[in-house]
């Protein structure tokens, strides 16, 4: 073993509790010593003082990090913008399952499988899989017109992108995975109309997290 073994993440968190509370260096080092004469010391025996100014370092980097990040997550405002935003990425999500395909359900009893939809009356009807692709595809055209370009391509799909699962994402967006995945592609955006939270960051966002 090194005479400087790696800090586990439980001496780390004794180590920094010990800072937080005002011990300083000596002192830290003391409590060392002392566990380590009573046979308690669960750690290796430090007794360089570098040890703990490295803990310190990365304590106070911590901090400010996170003294920040805390202090956006909880800004009414920034909480307000975000709940804007998420708004309405969803409103872009809903706007792609419209024409039913909100409804869309898988029969995975039928080879090739088919799917069932139900309109607005509660009456089903089938689609394969190319109607679903033109489905999405004129969805996609009624919302462009209805955002702006911009949103849609900056703001919602690196926020989509983020969701889809890797092995649709390697299909491309748009043309990969409205004609080769699309129900996997509706299923993904369902959720994110329905979750209104979204993961990722585009431009407007990435300030925030
Ligand atoms: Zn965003």
């Amino acid at each position: 073993m090194s005479r400087n073994p790696k800090p586990t993440a439980e001496e780390l968190r004794c180590v920094y509790d010990l800072i937080l509370r005002g011990y300083d260096d000596a002192d830290i080092l003391a409590e060392y010593a002392q566990l380590y004469e009573n046979g308690n010391l669960m750690f290796p025996y430090r007794t360089d003082k570098r040890f703990v100014r490295e803990r310190r370092k990365e304590l106070e980097a911590a901090s400010e990090v996170l003294q920040e990040h805390v202090k956006k997550k909880i800004d009414p405002i920034v909480v307000k913008r975000r709940e804007e935003h998420f708004a309405q990425l969803a409103s872009v999500a809903k706007s792609l399952l419209a024409n039913d395909l909100e409804s869309v359900l898988e029969k995975q009893t039928e080879t090739p499988v088919d799917y069932t939809i139900t309109n607005q009356e509660g009456l089903f009807y089938t689609l394969d899989k190319d109607d679903l692709s033109n489905r999405l595809d004129d969805n996609l055209q009624s919302t462009f017109d209805k955002y702006k370009d911009w949103f849609i391509k900056f703001c919602f799909i690196p926020h989509l992108e983020a969701e889809l699962p890797t092995e649709i994402k390697a299909e491309g967006l748009w043309d990969g995975v409205i004609n080769e995945k699309p129900y996997e592609l509706i299923h993904t955006l369902r959720l994110l109309a329905e979750r209104k939270t979204f993961n990722g960051t585009c431009p407007v966002c990435k300030d925030w997290r």
